[in-house]
């Protein structure tokens, strides 16, 4: 069955209901979006501070395939299966883009028997929150252009905006645009373009806010471009943009809680990218859960190079969070990936490019337990095609590694077929402070930052720039200050080339454009090509996605 007809099939329970007898919250604290969504409020989650916190778990992978590994299905095997053997948890998910739905990868609601629910709805649109993080987004584009338009009063330079236009979809004709053509009541023309949804500043700022105020505070915050002499920066609030936008995010910033198809509670909120921001679902969410419930289950986009360091230099730091552990997911067929097999290959037993290929997750492991100080359980995510050769192979490289290695079939058992990965998680995070050490130090220059995450954890000999990049790393440097940097890599390796699988050493990373999210508070340093709007591949998800005359919808993966 696919994940979708698994979902369909679901028992659902009224969430209204299902909150209060799981967690005691009243209806009243509750906006209901339909049967099976609702939105928790800021007051009842002010509510909650002086509660004791749960602990912290987050769920990385290896590098992954381009088909995923299985991070959120394994966040929710894992919650569900605490949940059987009797530990109150939950899971604080990322909400779906629209655009890679279209495309290549599909839906984000986890797969198999261990997905949240109702999927088609957490899929298309949800209760609207990157509806609104668009609009706030692209009213403070249409304030930017209006204000030139009448006399530019702040002096901005039309040929240094950097606050581009967004749309919650792949759409790579809209990368690079002119606008304001037709003539003097169309504004003046200029260069522009448009970033995904899940690219803007805004969306890294609401998954960092920690209230309206200081929603508020990072909006006029953002650097929209600059001055004619190229350094004097504008910002939203030179604009008056910050309230009007802050409106708009009224709703946006305010917890969703859904059910898993075992009926324990998610909590799904923000989902910025995590190439070019941080990756990781709202701080709000993550602090409420940890409010509500002893164990709680997160998630970090793409491997744990990317999403792991992120959520632990950025997000953990700033909202000063501390995690127990970390379950690394791996996959045999990502392995033998890494071992230089091809994609059509990977369901072949292949025991060669599994061994060679291991030395990816075995960097990814040292990384988390030298780097990240955190203990680390690796997760097989197991596929039916995994022979018992295979796994016996993997067993034995992770004691040699010292590694605790547990295979866990939640994709087709739900959270019965997770319960030794709970009971592993459970053993160590209840014997342990919380707590992790970062990559650097905040007190230390961006560039090394940048340096100290390519040289200890993607095995680089170094990094290089232009001198242009790096005086203005420099003058970021003198005004912003101990700013976190966020690093825009490939995904489908440690070094900035994707074809370099496995555990590449000696190479030297490049970045080639630097950009400062001065809301959000972090400096991108892009290293490679990195998109911010992806494109629809040749035969796009879309051409099988559909609804029928009952309102069913099939092909959503
Ligand atoms: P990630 O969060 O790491 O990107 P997902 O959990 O979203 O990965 O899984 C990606 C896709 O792989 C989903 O469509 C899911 O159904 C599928 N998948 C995950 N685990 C398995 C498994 N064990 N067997 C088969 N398919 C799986
Ligand atoms: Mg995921």
């Amino acid at each position: 069955m696919s994940d979708i007809e698994i979902a369909q099939q679901a028992n659902m329970k009224p969430i209204i209901g299902l909150v209060k007898e799981q967690y005691g919250i009243d209806a009243e604290h509750l906006d209901p979006f339909g049967h099976y969504k609702a939105k928790l409020s800021l007051e009842y989650v002010a509510s909650l501070a002086d509660k004791p916190e749960g602990k912290l778990i987050l769920v990385t992978a290896i590098s992954p395939t381009p088909a995923g590994e299985g991070k959120t299905t394994t966040t929710v095997g894992l919650g569900d299966a605490l949940n059987r053997i009797g530990k109150k948890a939950m899971m604080c998910l990322r909400e779906p883009s629209l655009g890679p739905c279209f495309g290549m990868k599909g839906g984000a609601a986890g797969g198999g028997y261990s997905q949240v629910v109702p999927m088609e709805d957490i899929n298309l649109h949800f209760t609207g929150d990157f509806h609104a993080i668009g609009v706030a987004h692209n009213l403070l584009s249409a304030l930017i252009d209006n204000h030139i338009t009448h006399g530019n009063l702040l002096g901005i330079d039309p040929r240094r905006i950097q606050w581009k236009r967004v749309v919650d979809m792949n759409d790579r004709a809209l990368r690079k645009i002119i606008i304001g053509l037709g003539g003097t009541g169309n504004g003046y023309s200029r260069e522009d373009g448009y970033d995904i949804v899940v690219a803007s500043e805004v969306m890294a700022i609401l998954c960092l806010a920690t209230s309206r105020a200081d929603l508020k505070k990072r909006l006029g915050r953002i650097v929209i471009g600059y001055k004619a002499d190229g350094s004097t920066a504008v910002y939203a609030s030179n604009l008056k943009a910050q309230g009007a936008m802050a409106a708009l995010l009224k709703d946006a910033i305010k917890p969703n809680l859904v059910q898993t198809l075992e009926n324990n509670i998610a909590i799904i909120h923000g989902g910025p990218f995590a190439n070019i921001a941080h990756g990781c679902n709202t701080v709000t969410a993550t602090k409420t859960a940890l409010k509500l419930a002893d164990y709680v289950i997160t998630e970090a986009g793409f491997g744990a190079d990317l999403g792991a360091e992120k959520f632990i230099d950025i997000k953990c730091r700033m909202a000063d969070l501390k995690p127990s552990a970390v379950v690394l997911v791996a996959t045999i067929r990502a392995l033998k990936f890494h071992g230089g097999v091809n994609k059509e290959d990977l369901n072949q037993e292949n025991l060669a490019a599994l061994e060679a290929g291991f030395e990816n997750l075995e960097r990814h492991y040292n990384n988390i337990t030298q780097h990240y100080g955190l203990p680390c359980v690796v997760c097989v995510n197991h596929f039916t095609f995994d022979t018992q050769a295979e796994l016996d192979l993997f067993k034995a490289k992770c004691a040699v590694l010292g590694a605790s290695c547990v295979v866990s079939k939640h994709w087709a058992e739900g959270g019965a077929g997770a319960e030794s990965l709970a009971q592993e998680v459970i053993n160590i995070v209840d014997h342990r402070e919380p707590g992790c050490t970062f990559v650097y130090d905040e007190n230390i220059s961006s560039w090394d930052k940048i340096a100290a995450i390519a040289t200890k954890l993607y095995g680089a000999s170094g990094i290089s720039a232009s001198a242009k990049i790096k005086a203005q790393l420099k003058v970021w440097d003198e005004n912003y200050g101990k700013f976190p940097v966020c690093i825009a890599k490939t995904q489908m390796s440690f070094s900035t080339n994707p074809a370099l699988k496995g555990a590449p050493t000696g190479h030297i990373v490049e970045i080639s454009e630097v950009k400062l999210a001065n809301g959000a508070g972090f400096i991108v340093a892009i290293a490679g090509d990195m998109m911010t709007m992806p494109g629809l591949p040749k035969q796009p998800a879309a051409e099988r996605i559909d609804i029928d005359d009952t309102g069913k919808i099939t092909g959503l993966f």
